[in-house]
């Protein structure tokens, strides 16, 4: 079978250094900005020429955390719409050159009922799909449907040769068996990285497909020029879809990984080992100043929404831009991460606009790892 065969990655996809990746260890990169106006101009004036890239004494890096840390500078932020506009503007490239050769990118999206939060994160899959040139389809079932519908849809895309992604949009209702529908989609288009099989590729450091939201996380680390061999990586969570994975993929990048949960004692001691903080534990702002030893990387993986003004106070009190939202919205987004801890951090990644879009870049990217793995061979042959 071809989703077999074409398993053993005769044609692995490598998101290309598109350029953006720099040589310097010391310097900005492409999304990273801080605060300050001098620092933007110098990214901005120096970023890339091809791949070789001289580093300017000028230049405002990672290298630099202990002056971050000496002068109390603001962290950089990490921005994960520029890296991510990177990365989709790579798939495009990759999914127009499938095309070309009869192989575009497949990819199905299955939506159960009518969870609102699930409707808008699939609205932004199906969009961005197109947007990067894939074929896409939505398929939505009945709030009522059962486990046996939908293995029968799951098993129907598995067989469909021009779908190369399946994603089941996640919570299914209570009645369905979420376990066994994850079971039955095929490993080679589990573009989720949520199947066992790719669960244990990844384990054993063998090629497959990398759940979204970490692998973007190392993505953003990478192309942030952030050094993780050799690092202390501390992971507040360990959720099959973000802890577990964020670990793994650390320990594969050779960082010395600790992964925390709420039974963690003392946890911001341990946080406070970390060169890189990854929290992904769904409590707004609970990673505070104190977890945090000054000039660490911290990767906020958390999107809470607080409709609550006091809570609103806590964090956002002062701020211009986030009254206006929340007074116009009546809610606003924040991250594990309270905002205090860019006053200390080396470098940090905003909520929003740091980890979420770099989870539905990392969707195409294994949309397109996945066509080329499992219908590469076929392509050479014909
Ligand atoms: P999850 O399945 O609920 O897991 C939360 C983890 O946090 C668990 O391991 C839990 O420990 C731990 N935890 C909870 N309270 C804690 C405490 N007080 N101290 C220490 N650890 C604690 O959540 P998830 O699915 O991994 O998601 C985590 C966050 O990331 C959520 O805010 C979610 O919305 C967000 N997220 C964002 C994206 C994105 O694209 N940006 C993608 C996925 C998830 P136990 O295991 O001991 O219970």
């Amino acid at each position: 079978m071809l989703s077999r065969t074409g398993y053993t990655l005769r044609h692995p996809v490598h998101l290309s250094d598109s350029g953006l990746v720099l040589t310097s260890r010391g310097c900005l990169q492409a999304g990273q900005t801080t605060r300050s106006n001098k620092s933007l101009a110098i990214m901005s004036g120096s970023l890339y020429a091809g791949n070789v890239w001289e580093p300017s004494r000028a230049c405002v890096g990672l290298k630099s955390k202990r002056e971050v840390k000496s002068d109390r500078m603001a962290a950089i932020i990490l921005d994960g719409n520029k890296i991510a506009t990177a990365i989709r503007a790579e798939v495009a490239a990759e999914a127009k050159s499938l095309a070309g050769i009869g192989m575009r990118p497949g990819l199905a999206v299955v939506l159960v009922g009518h969870n609102p939060a699930s409707e808008i994160y699939v609205r932004g899959k199906v969009k961005s799909s197109e947007e990067v040139g894939l074929y896409s389809e939505k398929h939505t079932p009945p709030e009522t449907a059962t486990t046996s519908e939908l293995l029968a849809l799951v098993e129907d895309l598995n067989r469909r040769d021009e779908i190369d992604g399946i994603l089941v949009q996640l919570p299914l209702p209570p009645q369905v068996d979420a376990k066994k529908i994850l079971m039955a989609v095929d490993p080679a288009k589990d573009v989720d990285g949520f199947h066992p099989m790719n669960v244990g590729f990844l384990s054993t450091q063998r090629p497959g497909l990398v759940p979204c939201t970490p692998g973007g996380v190392m993505e953003m680390l990478r192309r942030s020029n952030i050094e993780v061999a050799g690092q202390e990586a501390v992971i507040v969570g360990r959720s099959d879809i973000v802890g577990k994975p964020m670990a793994m993929l650390l320990i594969n990048a050779n960082a010395t990984v600790t992964v925390c949960h709420s039974k963690t004692r003392d946890l911001p001691a341990v946080c406070r080992r970390a060169d890189i903080l990854v929290a992904a534990i769904g409590r707004a702002g609970m990673i505070t100043r104190d977890f945090v030893r000054p000039g660490a990387t911290v990767i906020d993986v958390g999107m809470n929404k607080i409709t609550d003004r006091a809570e609103f106070d806590r964090f956002f009190k002062g701020n211009e831009k986030r009254e206006q939202a929340f007074a116009k919205n009546g809610s606003t987004l924040v991250g594990d991460v309270h905002p205090e801890v860019a006053e200390i951090a080396g470098a940090i990644t905003p909520v929003p606009g740091g980890v979420g879009p770099l989870t539905i870049a990392m969707l195409m990217a294994n949309a397109v790892r996945a066509a080329k793995q499992r219908r590469g061979s076929a392509v050479a042959i014909g």
